[in-house]
C-alpha cells in the first residue's frame, strides 16, 4: 500500500512506548541486598530508558520527515530494485494522476507511467528514469512527456539518483519530479513575444539609423558642426538600440536550439587581431592590445559566431572598466586547447556572482547603472559551448576581470 499521505521506507519507530520497568527474577529484597543484582538491575534500568529514548526520538524523526515530503511540492517516489513503489509523496501522486487512496498496489511505478521523449517517442527500457537511477546514474532536470488518459500531455522534470548498501550495491532508487508543464508554456510565450517584438522594432530602427546617418552628413557639409554633433548621438543611440535587439534575437534562437554552426579552419590569433580592427574607431579601440605568445593557433570554428563572442567579451571590458586603462587580448596554447583570455583592469565582479555570470538575463546587482540586458556572456556561452569549448571568469570585486575561452586545438 502506498496511498496513505507519505510513508517513509526507514523502518518504523517500534521501540517500547510503555513505561520502563526495572526487570529482575530475584525479589526485591535479595536485590537490595546484593550489589552484583542491585549493579545488574540498575544497567538493565538505564538500557531500557535509552531504548525508550531513542524510539521516541525515531518516531519523531520519521513524523518530521513524512511533515518535510508531504509539503515539498516536487513529487518524491522511492523504489526498489526490481520498481516496485516504497515511497510516494503526495506531490508526486499529483503529478503521476494517481489515486488519493491507500488501495493502490506498489507495483511498478514504470507500469503506472506513459513517459515519452520531447520529440514524442516512448521511452526505450533503458532510458526510463527509474532504471537509469537503478542503473546508479545520477541525473537531473530530464524531461520528458507524461501522457495521461484522456488529458494533455505534462512535461515533467525527473532528477535521480541510486540509494546504495554497504557493499555499494544498488538497492534502492529515488526520484524527485517536477510538473514544469506550465512554465515550459509561459517560456515559450515569453520566446515568440520577444521574437515577434525584436523583429518589428528592427525595421524602423534600421530606417532611424539610415536617416540619421544621411543628416549628419549633410549637417557637417553645411559646417553645422554643433547639430552634427547632435545627430552623432542619435545615431549612437539607435545603434545601442539595434544592437540589444539583435541580443535578444540571438537568445531566441539560441534557446530553441536553432543555431547551425559552419566550422572552417581558422587562426584563433588571426581572428582576434581583425576583430580589434574592425572595433568601431573610437577612444575606447586605442585601449585594446592583442597580445599574444603564440604565432598562430589553429581552431575549427564557425568564425562569424566566435567573433561574436568574442566581440561580447571585448565590449564588456570596455564597458565596465574606465579609459585609459588597456584591455588585452591574450591568446595561448596550452595542451590540446587554445585559450583566449580577455583582461580589463575594470571594477570586477564579486566572486559570489561568478557562478551565475553566463545565466541569461543575468546582471551583476552593482551593474546596473551601465546599459545592457545581461545576455551578453550568455550568449558568449552557447556559442562556445556549441563548438565544444569552455568559458569562465576569474575576478574580484574591484581588481579587474579575465574573462577566458578554451576552445579545442584543430
Ligand atoms: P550586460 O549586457 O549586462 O553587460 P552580459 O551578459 O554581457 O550582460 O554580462 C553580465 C554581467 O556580468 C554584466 O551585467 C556585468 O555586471 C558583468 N560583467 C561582464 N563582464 C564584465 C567585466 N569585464 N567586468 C565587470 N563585470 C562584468
Amino acid at each position: 500500500m502506498y496511498g496513505a499521505g507519505t510513508r517513509s521506507f526507514r523502518p518504523a519507530a517500534d521501540g517500547p512506548a510503555h513505561p520502563v520497568v526495572p526487570f529482575s527474577d530475584a525479589s526485591s529484597d535479595e536485590v537490595s541486598s546484593d550489589p552484583r543484582l542491585r549493579e545488574a538491575n540498575e544497567q538493565l534500568v538505564v538500557a531500557a530508558l535509552r531504548q525508550q529514548e531513542l524510539a521516541e526520538e525515531a518516531r519523531r524523526q520519521s513524523a518530521q520527515m513524512d511533515a518535510l515530503l508531504a509539503s515539498l511540492h516536487e513529487g518524491v517516489v522511492v523504489i526498489d530494485r526490481a520498481g516496485r513503489i516504497l515511497l510516494l509523496n503526495p506531490a508526486a501522486r499529483e503529478i503521476f494522476g494517481l489515486p488519493d487512496s491507500d488501495t493502490t498496489p506498489p507495483d511498478s511505478l514504470q507500469r503506472h507511467l506513459d513517459l515519452l521523449d520531447l520529440s514524442g517517442a516512448p521511452l526505450g527500457p533503458d532510458e526510463w528514469p527509474g532504471s537509469r537511477a537503478l542503473r546508479g546514474e545520477r541525473f537531473s532536470d530530464s524531461e520528458h512527456l507524461l501522457m495521461r488518459a484522456g488529458a494533455a500531455p505534462r512535461r515533467i522534470t525527473f532528477s535521480g539518483s541510486a540509494i546504495r548498501n554497504d557493499a555499494a550495491e544498488v538497492v534502492r532508487a529515488v526520484l524527485v519530479c517536477r510538473d514544469v508543464t506550465e512554465l515550459r508554456e509561459l517560456e515559450r510565450q515569453q520566446e515568440e513575444y520577444v521574437a515577434l517584438i525584436s523583429h518589428d522594432l528592427r525595421n524602423p530602427l534600421a530606417a532611424i539609423l539610415v536617416t540619421a546617418d544621411h543628416l549628419q552628413m549633410m549637417l557637417t557639409a553645411k559646417g553645422l558642426e554643433a547639430e552634427a554633433a547632435r545627430a552623432q548621438l542619435l545615431i549612437r543611440g539607435a545603434k545601442q538600440m539595434s544592437s540589444m535587439i539583435q541580443e535578444l534575437l540571438e537568445s531566441t534562437l539560441l534557446e530553441t536550439g536553432a543555431m547551425e554552426l559552419h566550422r572552417v579552419p581558422t587562426d584563433l590569433v588571426r581572428l582576434v587581431t581583425d576583430l580589434t580592427v574592425q572595433l568601431s574607431p573610437n577612444e575606447d579601440r586605442v585601449r585594446v592590445e592583442v597580445e599574444s605568445p603564440e604565432a598562430s593557433a589553429p581552431v575549427c570554428v564557425d568564425p562569424q559566431r566566435l567573433e561574436r563572442a568574442v566581440a561580447n567579451l571585448i565590449s564588456n571590458a570596455l564597458k565596465y572598466s574606465a579609459a585609459p586603462a588597456p584591455v588585452v587580448l591574450r591568446v595561448e596554447r596550452t595542451g590540446n586547447e587554445a585559450i583566449l583570455s580577455v583582461i580589463d583592469q575594470g571594477v570586477g565582479i564579486p566572486v559570489r556572482e561568478l557562478p551565475f555570470l553566463f545565466d541569461r538575463f543575468y546582471r551583476v546587482q552593482k551593474a546596473t547603472s551601465v546599459q545592457g540586458l545581461g545576455l551578453g556572456l550568455y550568449i558568449a556561452r552557447q556559442i562556445v559551448e556549441a563548438h565544444g569549448g569552455r568559458i569562465w571568469a576569474e575576478s574580484a570585486e574591484g581588481h579587474g576581470s579575465t574573462l577566458r575561452i578554451a576552445l579545442p586545438l584543430g
